[in-house]
């Protein structure tokens, strides 16, 4: 499995906050500044998960939900998409995981419930850096 995640958003500066947490966990961000651009991005291009705005200017995240799971493309139909609302209310949330999304979270966006979120999906690919110390050996540390 890749770490190539889609984040469909007019939004400039959630784009740039996204971009910025997730590039810090190693993943690699591809952005999409509407909702066609992000079908197109998503029907061309090799992604693993999908951050999708629901508020976009020209289809709204309903329907792009809604056209990735009608692609003719096979793996958009089981690819994560998250659903990331502004709207408050109870109806949105159903609305989203009806049209096609898996799991949906509000803004403002909280980056740790963010970085949760994706590595429910697509573990990080951010290697964990094992400290050798001096003193110790490979086979056994001092006790061992
Ligand atoms: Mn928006």
């Amino acid at each position: 499995m890749g770490s190539n995640i889609l984040y469909i958003e007019d939004n400039p500066d959630n784009m740039t906050l996204v971009k910025r947490a997730l590039e810090a966990r190693g993943y690699r961000l591809l952005q999409a500044m509407n909702g066609l651009d992000g079908v197109a991005i998503a029907e061309r291009e090799e992604v693993d998960l999908i951050l999708l705005d629901i508020n976009l200017p020209d289809i709204d995240g309903y329907e792009v939900a809604r056209r990735i799971r009608g692609s003719g493309k096979t793996n958009l139909v089981y690819i994560p998409i998250i659903a990331i609302t502004a709207n408050a209310l109870k109806g949105d949330a159903e609305k989203a995981l009806g049209a096609g999304c898996d799991v949906y979270m509000s803004k403002p966006i909280n980056i740790r419930e963010l970085w949760a979120r994706v590595e429910a999906f697509v573990p990080s690919p951010q290697k964990t850096v094992v400290p050798l110390y001096r003193g110790s050996t490979i086979h056994g540390g001092p006790n061992a």
